[in-house]
């Protein structure tokens, strides 16, 4: 699932060696990294390599951050500064927004939504289209409206949705090719409340006449399946209420219990590590995640994988998944599904689609998975699945090209910012222009 599944969730674990992606999958190509610490030291990073890529968190579980000649990491560029009259923040774009959600909470404002784990880094995030779940919910590049972006020559290219237009759509869900993201702006909503509530055991069926209502049911709504006995094991409703208010919370969810003890998403896991639930009141920032911001995960022994698909064909979908339960069950840990509301991001995997997310954890078991996904792959051809860009998949280029129906812009758009091709690593290489 998104957030760690696992509860081998901990202070004062071992972080992963820091050559490696936070699963401890990918081991990068190079250990030539700079930390800038100043904009200015980044525009001299940039001009003196000739082939570099920009980390993130290294949360993602494929190479698209690898480089086998330089990296650069953002860290250190992590200023918050909020304009209250234009109601945005503007922050450097390596923060994390778990660094950053309780300092805009604390003068008044939120994020309209939050990815299932808080450690993951602003420009990461947008980069690949990071999403939280709700029927009217953007991914979190959607809360873009401005972009700085050193490009290959060194230059400072400022992008802003007001002012670029095109260009700025191209440019938010950037896959780490256009350049490197120095400080990244974001439109805040006044702060909110949610609480959160689980159910037990809700069989598929109801999806074919009520998917819209289920996944209507809150302003973020999760299920959790196994794929066996053709239901979800829980459902997760977070409900935006209204400050010093108690929310009613019905016994039963089209025939779904709910639950009288705090659930973890995987059955049997401690919910320790989970926000609270039982419509326990909270922040938008203590809700929206599964897990609580201040448990730092571990390095973690899983492996993920996602298709976004139109959710015009959502149940189907997950009836055509549902047909390779038994091959898929032993090597999972948990199934989430959730909602994203379409967009106008070239590169965003809910372009222009309202999508339906199906996301696998996986056990760290590469082999057997690595198996899996292509007939996943194909069950979903006919609904033209995208896979999460962070994420792991087997889909040919080929395909996956041809699901972005801006992709000769966006190419464009990087031959202009990037002539020589200094951002290029060899997932591009391979996804987008083989
Ligand atoms: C436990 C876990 C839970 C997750 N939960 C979710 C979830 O709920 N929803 C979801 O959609 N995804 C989820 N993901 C996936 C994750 O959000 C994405 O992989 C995301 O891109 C990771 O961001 P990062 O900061 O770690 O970036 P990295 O993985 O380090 O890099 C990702 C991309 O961003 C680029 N990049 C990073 N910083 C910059 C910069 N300053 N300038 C230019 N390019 C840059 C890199 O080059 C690369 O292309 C999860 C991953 C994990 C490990």
């Amino acid at each position: 699932m998104a957030g760690s599944m696992l509860s081998r969730i901990s202070h004062g674990q071992q972080q992963p060696a820091a050559r490696e992606n936070w699963a401890g999958n990918i081991t990068y190509s190079t250990d030539r990294v700079y930390s800038p610490a100043s904009i200015d030291e980044v525009r001299d990073v940039v001009t003196k390599c000739e082939k570099l890529r920009a980390v993130g968190s290294r949360h993602s579980f494929n190479t698209i951050a690898d480089s086998d000649a330089n990296q650069v990491s953002l860290q250190h560029l992590n200023q918050i500064d909020i304009d209250d009259h234009a109601r945005t923040v503007t922050v450097g774009a390596g923060i994390k927004y778990g660094q950053l959600a309780p300092v805009i909470d604390g003068r008044g404002y939120a994020l309209h939504n939050l990815a299932s784990l808080p450690h993951i880094s602003v420009a990461g995030a947008i980069a690949t289209a990071t999403h939280g779940s709700g029927l009217h919910n953007g991914n979190l590049a959607t809360a873009v409206s401005g972009l700085e972006i050193v490009t290959a020559d060194g230059k400072m290219l400022t992008l802003s949705r007001a002012k670029d237009g095109d260009q700025f759509l191209g440019a938010v869900v950037h896959l780490g090719a256009l350049g490197v993201l120095t400080r990244v702006t974001l439109n805040l909503l006044p702060t909110y409340q949610v609480a959160q509530s689980v159910y037990r055991d809700l069989s598929f069926d109801h999806l074919k006449d009520h998917f819209e209502d289920i996944f209507g049911a809150g302003y973020s709504v999760s299920l959790f399946t196994d794929w066996q006995n053709h239901r979800a094991t829980q459902v997760w409703i977070k409900r935006r209420i209204t400050a010093g208010t108690q929310d009613n919370w019905a016994l039963d969810f089209y025939g779904a219990k709910l639950a009288t003890e705090k659930m973890h998403p995987i059955e049997g896991h401690s919910a320790e590590a989970c926000t609270d639930q039982q419509g326990i009141p909270g922040p938008w920032y203590e809700r929206l995640p599964h897990f609580k911001m201040n448990f730092t995960p571990s390095s973690g022994r899983e492996l993920q994988t996602e298709y976004l698909v139109p959710r015009d064909h959502a149940y189907e979908a997950i009836l055509a998944v549902e047909k390779l339960r038994d091959q898929i069950t032993p090597h999972l840990f948990v199934t989430e599904l959730r909602t994203i509301a379409a967009d106008e991001l070239w590169m965003s995997t809910a372009y222009r689609r309202p999508s339906l997310a199906i996301h696998f954890t996986w056990k760290p078991e590469w082999p057997e998975v690595r198996q899996i996904l292509p007939q996943i792959e194909g069950q979903l051809a006919p609904f033209g699945p995208r896979p999460h860009w962070g994420k792991l998949f087997t889909v040919p280029p080929a395909q996956i090209q041809g699901q972005y129906g801006r992709l000769a812009e966006f190419k464009t758009l990087v031959g202009r910012v990037d002539p020589g091709a200094k951002f290029r690593n060899r997932f591009l290489s391979t996804n987008l222009y083989s």
